[in-house]
C-alpha cells in the first residue's frame, strides 16, 4: 500500500471513493477525521503489524486512494475489536470503515486469496477448517463429542445471505 514510501499518483485519485464509503452503513461521519491518531495508538492489530494504520487508511479514502486501499490486503487485517471506534473524538466509525471498504473491495472483485480460500472451506465443509481423523481420535480419547466432516446448516446460511454468490460475482470481475 501506498503509506509512506510511495508517492501519491494524482491521476489515479478517485474522488468520490470517500463519497462511496461514507454512503455505506457506519461510514457517515468519515469527513470529520482531524488525524488525531487516536485509533492508531489504541489498535491492537498496529501494535503487532506497524503497516496497518487506520489514520493513514482514513486520510488515503480521504484524499481518494482507492486502488490503493481496496488492492491491497490490509483492510483485511482489522479484528473488528472496536477500541478505536470507542475513542474517536470526532466519532468515526472506523471499524464500519474498515468493513465498508471491504464490502467495496469484494464487489468489485478484489477478495485477497487468504479470504478465498476460507469462502471454498466454508463452501466445501460449512466451517473454515477441515476435520481429519486426527481431531477425532484426539476428540474420541477426552470423551469429547465427534466432529461431523460438514455441516451443510451453516452453508445453507451462508447461501441464503448470498455469500457464494456476493464472492463468484467479485472473482467474474478480476
Ligand atoms: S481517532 Fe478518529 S479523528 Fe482521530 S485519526 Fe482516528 S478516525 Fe481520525
Ligand atoms: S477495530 Fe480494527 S482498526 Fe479499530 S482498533 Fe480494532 S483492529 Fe484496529
Amino acid at each position: 500500500m501506498a503509506q509512506n514510501e510511495e508517492p501519491i499518483i494524482i491521476d489515479k485519485l478517485d474522488m468520490n471513493f470517500r463519497d462511496d464509503i461514507a454512503s455505506e452503513h457506519g461510514g457517515e461521519h468519515i469527513r470529520r477525521c482531524f488525524t488525531c491518531g487516536t485509533c492508531t495508538v489504541t489498535c491492537p492489530v498496529f501494535a503487532v503489524e506497524e503497516r496497518y494504520d487506520p489514520r493513514k487508511i482514513i486520510r488515503m479514502i480521504l484524499f481518494g486512494m482507492k486502488e490503493e486501499v481496496l488492492t491491497d490486503d490490509l483492510i483485511w487485517l482489522c479484528s473488528g475489536c472496536y477500541s478505536c471506534q470507542e475513542l474517536c473524538p470526532r466519532d468515526v466509525k472506523i471499524t464500519s470503515v474498515m468493513t465498508a471498504a471491504r464490502n467495496i473491495a469484494v464487489r468489485e472483485g478484489h477478495i485477497p486469496s487468504g479470504i478465498k480460500g476460507g469462502v471454498d472451506q466454508l463452501d466445501k465443509y460449512g466451517r473454515l477448517l477441515e476435520v481429519s481423523e486426527f481431531e477425532n481420535t484426539v476428540r474420541a480419547k477426552k470423551d469429547i463429542t465427534e466432529l461431523k466432516e460438514t455441516i451443510p446448516d451453516v452453508k445453507k446460511l451462508l447461501v441464503k445471505m448470498g455469500l457464494f454468490e456476493l464472492v463468484s460475482r467479485g472473482e467474474s470481475n478480476d
